[in-house]
């Protein structure tokens, strides 16, 4: 935990169970997100400064590593944006572009708060959003990894066994699969000099899933929250922490005076030690990242 009176503040993670091997990519990030703020002084362009530079990484599961889908071909993206000015954008389930962050960031800007699915990536055309449909080496040995912990005896998420994916398969083609989950979202919290906040959060989803999987990276007030009082972004198995509506929880409690550090240690302990969750928040005063799973993560507060 660190104080952080006065000045700007951002930390960046790069996913619950996540490699910390990846921790300089998320210092990177933060010192993006820095940058970001020396030019345009705003706390969720920063958030969204940092996002990219995991999404265009390719070791996270975000952007250009996102995860792919069980059919082995199919990628969907999650991402969400708010601050406390206003701006609040997701989409989820998006296919084929660069930097979901952004698009979340372009939603922000029209009547509507969240798009999904093919209404998502029609936006994203209509608005020359660019496309990346690359598949790297490292999506395809994440992928034969998760086909083999299916094949495996272990549950494919906390109690869940694995063939349940085959039960409901709901890909185009058979499934060709034998029947341990892999998730690791990147996130950023923000706390500008002007005493404005914010997050910004991307994600390839969690595998194995089904097609069409949400999480709660996207939705707001689990995986994200922003407001007067601080900034809260939520990594791990989105379907335990939407259940929790995470990222507002701990945003009220750092709302009523909970030094940050306490409220992050009592949201991961929401959860039993099975499931893998992971928090960052920055307050008016105060800054940190907690998590039950190795977490990279970076933090730059300034005097
Ligand atoms: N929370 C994300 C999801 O469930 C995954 C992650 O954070 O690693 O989609």
């Amino acid at each position: 935990m660190s104080n952080t009176q006065g000045g700007h503040a951002i930390v960046v993670h790069g996913g619950a169970g996540s490699s910390c091997d990846y921790t300089d990519g998320c210092e990177r990030a933060a010192r993006y997100a820095v940058e970001e703020l020396g030019i345009s002084g705003d706390a969720l362009e920063a958030a969204i400064a940092a996002v990219t530079v995991m999404e265009d990484d390719g070791r996270f599961n975000a952007g250009r590593g996102s995860v792919l889908c069980l059919d082995g071909a199919t990628v969907e993206m999650d991402a969400a944006v708010m601050d406390t000015r206003g701006r609040l954008g997701a989409v989820a389930c998006v296919q084929g572009i660069e930097n979901p962050v952004l698009l979340a960031r372009a939603v922000a800007d029209t009547p509507h708060w969240f798009l999904a699915g093919e209404g998502a990536n029609r936006f994203a055309a209509a608005i020359r959003h660019p496309a990346w449909n690359t598949i790297s080496e490292h999506q395809r040995e994440q992928h034969r990894q998760v086909r083999e912990a299916l094949a495996g005896s272990a549950p494919s998420m906390p109690g869940v066994r694995g063939d349940a994916f085959l039960r409901f398969w709901n890909y185009r083609g058979a499934p060709d699969l034998p029947a341990a989950a892999a998730c690791d979202t990147v996130g950023a919290v923000v706390r500008a000099a002007d005493g404005h906040f914010g997050v910004a959060s991307s994600t390839g989803g969690s595998a194995p899933s089904l097609l069409g999987r949400v999480g709660d990276t996207p939705i707001i007030g689990s995986g994200f929250y922003a407001g007067p009082a601080g900034a809260v972004a939520a990594t791990g198995i989105g379907e335990h922490i939407v259940r929790h509506l995470l990222a507002h929880r701990v945003y009220s409690w750092i709302e009523d005076g909970m030094p940050l550090d306490r409220a992050l240690q009592r949201g991961i302990d929401l959860f039993g030690k099975d499931v893998a969750v992971g928090l960052i928040a920055v307050s008016r005063t105060e800054a940190g990242a907690r998590s039950n799973r190795d977490m990279p993560q970076a933090s730059i507060i300034s005097d």
